[in-house]
């Protein structure tokens, strides 16, 4: 379920923000390869994860597999698809 969210995911981000914010998982990614960069943190101890980044696998911490279910879209994200929903409201 994961896997789907986030690969619908990169349709929303490639819309609103194109080769670098999908491909490029938000910045966390080269975009060409995929791979991570070295300047990308690993997963946050607490709070949300964001569903879109990748996370630095070598700086993994030791609860991570309990809290990869705590990955969710980010607020900027629920927007983004929203805007590109493009929503008529009529009367
Ligand atoms: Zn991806």
């Amino acid at each position: 379920m994961l896997v789907a969210a986030h690969e619908f995911g990169h349709s929303v981000l490639m819309y609103a923000g194109g080769l670098s914010l999908s491909w490029g998982h938000k910045g966390s990614t080269n975009i060409i390869m995929q791979s991570v960069k070295s300047s990308t943190p690993e997963y946050p101890v607490k709070g949300s994860i964001d569903l879109m980044k990748y996370y630095n696998q070598e700086k993994v911490s030791a609860n991570l597999f309990r809290r990869v279910s705590d990955s969710t879209a980010m607020e900027i994200d629920i927007k983004r698809l929203i805007w590109g929903a493009q929503i008529t409201w009529s009367k």
